[in-house]
């Protein structure tokens, strides 16, 4: 391959990691790296559009540095192609010098406990995706109406968005992105309390400290510790604190609401601990009735760290809606490595390992959530994709020198797989058409006050893009 002949490289996936990913590619590659991104929905930016919860709108603001990398010459946008379905990991070694995967974690992780598929019982993805108008859950059916009281297990920030969703009050909401179908029903939402219950202590939280501020600050509702509760979960030293400075704050934050009168507010989300759900009692209807919660005491694992063992005291919750917030996991793609243990591309520094062997695939690279799992907040990514981008030039670098890890394609030119991608998926939608659904979007939300007014349904959104954007062979 001559020194300078593109390098062509597929991100599959548009979330925070693969936009950083791309970007990190364009700017550090002296002109040589063209970046082609694979989307399966008609819409970039992953949880940006998708997760972050809607009154949270400086947070979604991030996309602005993603637009500014579509933007670049060498970028490529191919929304509506789904990777295992419409093109193929062999497709992509026929035309790529590397391939990235940046497909995050989609699915929840299950409890694992009885009464779990109760209706009524829901996975937080789902209700995240659900509110934020993800296609994949714009017929989920939330009942707000049945239940007065809802239980939220899981100490994340996760946890959190769900407990605020569930009680910003309609003038609140109306102001945001929040998909239509969900403003309808949380506008009618029965839900008066929020039960936020952790496994361990308020020191072994994982929230981050805005978040866990944000929620003493609700219009709507009075957030209630119970002082004597938070003492017992506090009454075993945690030795990482000292190292910690946000679950320090954490806790502090946390005595302070333990401490503060009731306002009376019409709501309330009350912050339970020490308690693990285990089972889910049905009510007369069928539905989620109750939670039967077992407590827990804690105890320092062979590492020291502070883990949740069940005694023999037990606990029972009312509660018509249940929501798991304990964490979410990445789902295999067709011909990929997985490590189904973990949910995540088994990889070495962001190079895809060979699970079996440990050795590294050539030219298969991975980033963000599907690399890591799911931690760490949005700009997290931007780090863990410039770890995997700086192993992609390196590889690039020695491959000039006979020993590197990229691929040789057979077909390495750009029009060569847009031709073969327009043929697989006739209705695929470049980045215009995307600018053209969110050109919609934003118009509709202008006239009525908010940023953008979702669409949710994949054949209006192929309908948006295609009737304006220009034919992509022309
Ligand atoms: P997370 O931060 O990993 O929290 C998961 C929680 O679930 C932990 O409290 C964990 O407790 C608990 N858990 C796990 N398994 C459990 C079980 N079997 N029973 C009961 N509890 C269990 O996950 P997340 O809330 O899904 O958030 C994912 C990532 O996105 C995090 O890095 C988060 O900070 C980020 N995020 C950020 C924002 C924001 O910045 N505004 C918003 C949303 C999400 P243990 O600690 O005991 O395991």
């Amino acid at each position: 391959m001559p020194d300078d002949s593109p390098i062509r490289v597929a991100v599959i996936g548009s979330g925070p990691a693969g936009f950083y990913a791309a970007g990190h590619l364009l700017k550090d590659s002296a002109g040589r790296v063209e970046v082609d991104m694979l989307e399966r929905l008609p819409t970039p930016w992953g949880l940006v559009r998708s997760g972050v919860a809607p009154d949270h709108p400086k947070i979604k603001s991030v996309s602005r540095v993603y637009e500014k990398t579509a933007e670049h010459p060498r970028f490529r946008f191919f929304g509506n192609v789904c990777f295992g379905e419409d093109i193929s990991r062999e497709d992509l070694l026929a035309h790529y010098h590397a391939i990235v995967y940046a497909t995050g974690s989609a699915i929840d992780r299950p409890l694992g406990i009885p009464g779990e598929e109760l209706p009524g019982s829901h996975a937080a993805t789902d209700f995240v995706g659900w509110y934020n108008g993800h296609p994949d859950q714009a017929d989920l059916e939330v009942d707000l109406l049945s239940a007065e009281r809802a239980l939220v297990i899981g100490n994340g920030n996760v946890a959190l968005d769900l407990g605020r969703m569930l009680v910003l009050n309609s003038s609140e909401l109306a102001t945001t992105d929040t998909a239509d179908h969900a403003l309808e029903v949380l506008a009618r939402s029965r839900v008066r309390e929020v039960v936020i219950v952790g496994r361990r202590g308020p020191a072994q939280a994982a929230f981050t400290n805005p978040e866990l501020r944000e929620l003493g600050e609700l219009s709507e509702a009075d957030v209630v510790v119970d002082p004597s509760e938070l003492e017992r979960g506090l009454a075993v030293p945690d030795p990482s604190l000292k190292d910690n400075a946000i679950a320090r704050q954490n806790v502090e934050i946390l005595r302070r609401y333990s401490e503060r009168a009731v306002a009376g507010k019409p709501r309330r989300i009350a912050m339970r601990f020490l308690l693990s759900p285990v089972r889910l009692i049905p009510d007369e209807a069928g539905r989620v009735g109750a939670v039967e919660l077992v407590r827990n005491e804690l105890v320092p694992d062979e590492k020291g760290t502070l883990r949740a063992r069940p005694t023999a005291a037990r606990e029972t919750i009312d509660a018509g809606l249940v929501f798991r917030a304990i964490g979410y996991r990445g789902l295999p793609l067709p011909g990929v490595p997985f490590d189904e243990r973990q949910g995540v591309i088994p990889n070495d520094g962001g190079r895809v390992t060979d699970p079996s062997t440990g050795v590294t695939r050539p030219g298969e690279y991975v980033v963000g959530w599907i690399k890591r799992g799911p931690t760490g907040v949005i700009g997290t990514n931007k780090r863990d994709a410039q770890q995997t981008v700086d192993a992609i030039l390196a590889d690039l670098a020695e491959r000039r020198n006979g020993s590197g890890g990229e691929l040789s394609p057979d077909s390495p030119d750009a029009a060569s797989v847009e031709r073969l991608l327009i043929a697989r998926k006739p209705d695929l939608v470049p980045y215009d058409g995307w600018l053209e659904i969110d050109r919609h979007e934003r118009v509709h939300g202008e006239r009525q006050g908010r940023p953008r007014v979702k669409l949710t349904r994949i054949d209006e959104m192929l309908r948006i893009a295609a009737a304006e954007s220009p034919d992509p062979e022309e």
